[in-house]
């Protein structure tokens, strides 16, 4: 189209302005740009054009110094990470630079040890917040940087053929050198905006059972005894992201072995090539029991459910069980025994669960001692009969130092493995039995948490109001 004295058309607006004509017509109905109608077209008047060019070069300037700063910060972080990758985008397109910065914020949140991240909208701008056991806030973007940084997450997940990391429904694959992780993300709309969670899977590829917590004549135990024989299997879990590793990793141990191992997730969140995995949807596609059946018709050696739901599915675990097929299932509850309770709630029958039980792994989670300023102190008598000790002289309180603040380190993940005896499952049989568990062996959690105490690792304390 010809120019009109005195104004631009659309092409030749886009043509100045460096923009799209889905942008341009964006900014003319937000009235940031004044376009006027003639002849069924859009066109501006050439001081309007001239007018917003120099905005534009002003908002981009802005942008650009925002960039730069933040690319820095997180270079100087991602100092610390000798596994860390970082490209040099300084001449490249302005989406370059912002999935650079993306990809180091990743990273240094894995660096970190974060599991969530967070990018919660502000009046002006977006926080950036990690959840590396509490909430801290990591860094406060520009309003400039909103709008790119939602773009560049939204894109995270997208499925692309060409792209094989992204695994499709909000789950990405990412890797940088030896380390990487696996990604959710869920967008939820705020009255600000939209707020992102990224909840981050670290690579359990080459994560063994004792890097998890186990100790190694558990490890050794679990790998030898399982997985070869039917039966139930039952795992503690409350459905926080370490037990949901703690499942996989068994799983994937078993596969290593070369057993055919299949697994039922109500929602997958980890895509392992090792499994095979079924994804059992609320709404459509097919229920639980097709997709149970489908299981078992593989043959399989073992087959994994992420969680017990109804009666249907506490019964379908027998069935499965004298199909000859070993049953691992994650119970939500505080211990084994909560866990047993929770089957028998679902009214199938006793003696079943009796003669199918295998055994299970029931886990506690331990503040560790800070081993700079722990005193040593002897152990009471009160506590040297509950932990069934003779002696114990050196036992750790906490006392807080400079390193530590309140006298702990972090925490650890104390596994107890339990293996399932005739006295067990008459135990489980016997409605009228009302007693404690049976007393259990050397991989209990019992002697587990004793080991931890006498170890120095954790308070006799703790692991007192952890034992039933
Ligand atoms: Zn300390």
């Amino acid at each position: 189209m010809a120019q009109q004295q005195g104004f631009f058309s659309l092409d030749e607006a886009v043509d100045k302005l460096g923009l799209s004509r889905p942008e341009i017509y964006r900014r003319v109905q937000d009235e940031a740009l004044k376009g006027e109608k003639s002849d069924r077209c859009l066109r501006f008047a050439v001081e309007e054009i001239e007018r917003y060019a120099a905005v534009l070069e002003q908002e981009r300037d802005l942008l650009q110094k925002s960039i730069d700063r933040w690319l820095a910060f997180f270079a100087e972080r991602l100092a610390d990470y000798p596994w860390a990758v970082i490209e040099d985008v300084a001449d490249k397109p302005v989406t370059e630079q912002m999935a650079e910065l993306g990809e180091r914020i990743l990273q240094d949140a894995l660096g970190e040890g974060a599991q969530d991240v967070y990018f919660d909208p502000l009046d002006a701008g977006l926080r950036l917040l990690y959840s590396v056991g509490r909430c801290q806030e990591v860094a406060r973007f520009d309003a400039c940087l909103t709008e790119p940084l939602g773009t560049w997450l939204k894109g995270l997940t997208v499925l692309e053929e060409t792209v094989p990391e992204r695994l499709g429904e909000g789950l990405a694959r990412k890797t940088w050198g030896e380390t990487g992780c696996q990604l959710r993300l869920t967008e939820v709309p705020t009255t600000l905006g939209s707020h992102f969670h990224l909840h981050l899977f670290t690579d359990y590829e080459g994560t063994s059972l004792e890097d998890l917590g186990y100790m190694p004549e558990q490890a050794e135990c679990l790998r030898r005894e399982f997985g070869a024989r039917p039966g139930l299997f039952l795992l503690i879990g409350s459905g926080v992201p370490e037990d949901e590793r703690n499942r996989l990793v068994l799983a994937r141990n078993w596969a290593d072995a070369g057993r055919l191992v299949v697994c039922l997730d109500h929602r997958i969140r980890y895509r392992a090539e090792q499994l095979v995995q079924l994804e059992l949807r609320d709404e459509a596609g097919p229920d639980f029991k097709t997709l149970w059946q489908a299981a078992l018709d593989m043959s399989p050696d073992v087959v994994v459910l992420d969680e017990v739901r109804d009666a249907d599915q506490a019964q379908a675990l027998l069935e499965g069980v004298q199909s000859g097929t070993m049953v691992l299932v994650q119970v939500r509850a505080g211990n084994m025994i909560e866990a047993v309770q929770k089957l028998l709630d679902f009214e199938i029958d006793r003696a079943a669960l009796g003669r199918a039980l295998l055994g299970g792994v029931d886990k506690a989670v331990v503040r560790r001692l800070c081993p700079q300023c722990a005193r040593r102190r002897p152990l009471r008598d009160d506590e040297l009969a509950r932990l069934g000790l003779a002696v114990g002289d050196g036992v750790g309180t906490p006392v807080g130092c400079s390193a530590c603040g309140d006298g702990y380190v972090g925490r650890r993940s104390v596994y107890g493995l339990w293996l399932a005896d005739t006295e067990l499952a008459a135990w489980v049989a016997d409605p009228q039995i009302d007693s404690p568990l049976p007393p259990i062996g050397p991989e209990s959690l019992t002697e587990v948490l004793r080991r931890a105490v006498l170890d120095g690792e954790a308070t006799p304390e703790e692991a007192l109001a952890l034992l039933p």
